[in-house]
């Protein structure tokens, strides 16, 4: 049954939003009994609260951060840091195949393109880590993400707190809290947030283009130059292969009507996009 997807609409009757994370967390374990609790750590303030709350558990495994090797350098600096700083063992992904192989064989992608690019930059990452961890035909591995309903519910359409996928199973703690109970949890446990937030709104720990919105690189060009000139490099190297060559920019063909992910781990870059596309 590794395969069967199932739901558990588990909202506890509770209005404290930190309570009702731990108890998300702890009715997943319950439930699934995972071989391995782990905290998806991009890097971002949602995700920061969602770690620092796995981190409670008496289950808590440690924190999965994949590098796309395409990225803000500086955010990942600051998930070593964090994890360093609070005692969190940290296991850092990279894919087989480079964003800048990815581009240089099927161009830059757009929404179109962006199931490849997750496929092959996330999904792998994410094989790998399942099959390190799980044994038994049986064997579930939770991951822990920073997803919140706020965002997603509206724009993206409805999110369960726990949802199995053959033998991962995703828990979304943070999932019923708005913008200022995250900010309440980053003050009352003193959480430096990762600058990178501030300047850009995005943790910026991935940067594959597909959902970018309208001058990000500009902006990312702003505040870190050495992120955008790689990209500008890797421009010129596609138009030189002949292939999609602007970053952020789906080619002419493609259509502009892919869905934009609801979960898993590229919901924020969805829910940015869905987000000016609401205009
Ligand atoms: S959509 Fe966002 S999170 Fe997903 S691969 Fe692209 S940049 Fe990374």
């Amino acid at each position: 049954m590794d395969e069967e997807r199932d739901t558990a609409a588990a909202t506890p009757p509770t209005t404290d939003p930190v309570r009702e994370g731990l108890d998300i967390l702890a009715g997943a374990v319950e439930r699934y009994r995972p071989v391995k609790v782990f905290a998806l750590f991009s890097g971002g303030h949602d995700s920061l609260c969602s770690t620092h709350l796995a981190s409670r558990s008496p289950r808590f495994d440690g924190c999965v951060h994949i590098d796309t090797g395409i990225g803000i350098e500086q955010t990942r600096a600051f998930v070593r840091d964090t994890c360093e700083r609070h005692g969190w063992p940290l296991r850092e992904y990279r894919p087989p195949m480079s964003y800048e192989e990815i581009v240089l064989r099927w161009g830059f992608p757009g929404p179109a393109g962006h199931s490849l690019v997750y496929g092959r930059l996330k999904e792998r990452c994410l094989r790998q880590l399942v099959r390190e961890n799980k044994s038994g035909r049986r064997d579930r591995v939770l991951l822990v993400s920073g997803i919140r309903r706020q965002e997603s519910r509206r724009r993206m359409g409805y999110v369960e707190p726990v949802q199995a996928d053959g033998a991962r199973v995703w828990v979304a703690p943070l999932l019923n809290w708005s913008h200022e109970d995250k900010h309440a949890y980053l003050d009352a446990h003193r959480l430096p947030r990762n600058p990178v937030v501030e300047k850009l709104c995005m943790s910026g720990e991935c940067l594959c283009g597909a959902f970018a919105r309208k001058g990000e690189l500009d902006e990312i060009a702003f505040w870190y130059p050495e992120a955008a000139a790689r990209i500008r490099a890797l421009e010129a190297r596609a138009a030189e292969a002949g292939v999609p060559c602007r970053w952020g920019q789906p080619p002419d063909t493609a259509k502009r009507t892919a869905p934009a992910p609801t979960v898993g781990l590229c919901w924020s870059c969805g829910i940015k996009k869905a987000g000016e596309d609401d205009g």
